[in-house]
């Protein structure tokens, strides 16, 4: 089981930002930036690739909106990530919210 899905089942102890029934959001144990946090469906999914049913896209987006307020990065500089076909350190579809970020150049 990967660590995510031991997460998700209450295996492994972590404090959420966020959680509903699909959803959970918490920092990410190596932080890139000031903000960085991990919004990952608690159901098991490999790849970005894989996902068919795409309203769980529009909840995650909805929840990266929420949490891009919520933790003071409106104008401020963010990016969304997601990591796939291999390129991922975890084999569970999650996408990273990072910020403050300079500004592109
Ligand atoms: P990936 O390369 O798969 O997109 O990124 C996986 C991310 O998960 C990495 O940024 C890594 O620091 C983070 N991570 C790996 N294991 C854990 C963990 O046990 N707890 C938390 N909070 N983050 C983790």
């Amino acid at each position: 089981m990967d660590i995510f899905c031991k997460i998700a089942s209450g295996e492994v102890g972590k404090d959420f930002i966020y959680e509903d029934e699909e959803l959970m959001v918490f920092e990410d144990i190596h932080p890139e930036k000031p903000v960085h946090l991990l919004i990952v469906p608690k159901k098991h999914v490999v790849d970005f690739i894989d996902v068919e049913d795409h309203s769980l896209f529009q909840k995650i987006m909805k929840v990266a909106q929420k949490m891009v307020k919520e933790k003071g990065l409106v104008g401020k500089g963010y990016r969304l990530k997601v990591n796939g076909g291999g390129h991922q350190l975890v084999d569970h579809l999650h996408f990273h919210l990072i910020g403050p970020m300079e500004k592109a150049k």
